[in-house]
């Protein structure tokens, strides 16, 4: 347990009067109950709040409870993910229920040690959830918190560096007042929301400006330190959007249950070592050559890119008519089942352009 302030510094307390005062309504806001908490937090990694209120809804319409989760299909868990991204959080999360069922009596652990041997729970969601539902005094630190902190201390340290992000969580730990664990993290990460932005923080509204060691120093601007290691890879690929005629069915696939897109539906694709523009008889000829497919007046729909966390994809669309059997792994679904599958957010724009494209 960590060495909790029994006197908080002043600064949280103008924090938390200000939270009192100005927090945004959210469905999850307001109650201790841990489910609830726990399938905000997870849906609120990497993703805006007006986006994830809609999500959160409907998960909450489908899934009431633990028990209704843990008994859920994870197609149908996916399908309600759509759109939101990140789909390994909805496979853990899912993963999580039912070992919290199983193991815990379907009570989200009152153990840190517990909570963190749960799929997709890391020391932020534990730190979130422990607090929040169970009043334990542990600090999350999350992208928001970490910049609010470093320009409050004036800390020069590169936040991109796990040893920074421990500093910032040991520091927090003895900070953190103990009669309002739950709502002093809620609020740090509201004033990194909604006035300590990355980039034009409105500091005349900031109710910690007058502790603010950055806005005294003239930091604001510096901090906080990103330095980064380039992770990104860039991959090229063709992508085949195939018709059987016949079947009125498209060819597609499901991934693999791990890894990146995983449990998801895909389309053939073939990945390419440059970018070069390529013919439609060239693509036909690559998909024949690696799949046997023999495709009919191949048409090139245009070339779209997406953004991973550490991957940039390119792809250059084709689609044709073939009435060659599906490949191992493939299967050809009928259009009038495509809508009831989950496709990630780059096929769907697969889909989008090609759909598009054939009605104008
Ligand atoms: S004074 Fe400005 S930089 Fe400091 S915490 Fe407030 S908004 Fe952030």
């Amino acid at each position: 347990m960590p060495n909790a302030s029994v006197n908080p510094p002043i600064w949280t307390e103008s924090l938390l009067n200000w939270f009192d005062q100005n927090k945004r309504e959210m469905p999850w806001r307001g109650t201790k109950n841990a489910y609830f908490r726990w399938v905000s937090e997870i849906m609120l990694q990497q993703t805006r709040v007006d986006t994830v209120i809609d999500y959160y809804n409907r998960f909450m319409e489908c899934y009431p409870g633990i028990n209704d989760l843990a008994a859920a299909q994870e197609d149908d868990v996916l399908k309600l993910w759509e759109g939101l991204g990140y789909y390994s959080r909805a496979r853990n999360l899912l993963k999580a229920a039912r070992v919290i069922v199983d193991r815990h009596g379907g009570s989200f652990p009152r153990t840190e040690k517990e909570a963190l041997s749960l799929p997709g729970i890391g020391p932020y969601s534990a730190a979130a959830v422990l607090s929040m539902s169970y009043d334990m005094p542990l600090p999350s630190v999350d992208g928001n918190v970490l910049r609010v902190y470093c320009r409050l201390k004036a800390l020069e340290e590169n936040v991109m560096s796990p040893a920074t992000v421990k500093k910032v969580r040991d520091a927090l730990s003895t900070e953190i007042p103990l009669n309002r664990p739950g709502d002093f993290n809620e609020s740090l990460m509201e004033l990194g929301a909604v006035i300590c932005a990355p980039t034009n923080p409105n500091c005349s509204q900031c109710p910690v400006k007058s502790f603010c060691l950055a806005h005294r120093e003239g930091l604001v601007d510096n901090l906080p330190v990103r330095i980064k290691k380039d992770k990104i890879t860039r991959h090229h690929y063709l992508v085949y959007y195939l018709m059987n005629s016949e079947q009125n069915a498209l060819l597609i696939r499901k991934n693999p249950s791990s890894g990146l897109l995983g449990g998801l539906w895909a389309f053939p694709m073939i990945e390419m070592s440059t970018v070069d523009p390529i013919s439609e008889e060239n693509a036909a000829e690559r998909i024949r050559e690696n799949w046997g497919i023999t495709l009919i007046e191949p048409s090139h729909k245009g070339l779209l890119k997406h953004i991973f966390t550490h991957k940039r994809w390119s792809m250059d669309i084709f689609s044709a008519v073939t009435h060659t059997q599906a490949p191992e792994g493939y299967q050809w679904i009928p259009l009038s089942k495509i809508s009831e599958l989950a496709f990630p957010e780059v096929y769907q724009k697969v889909i989008r352009l090609v759909v598009s494209d054939a009605v104008q």
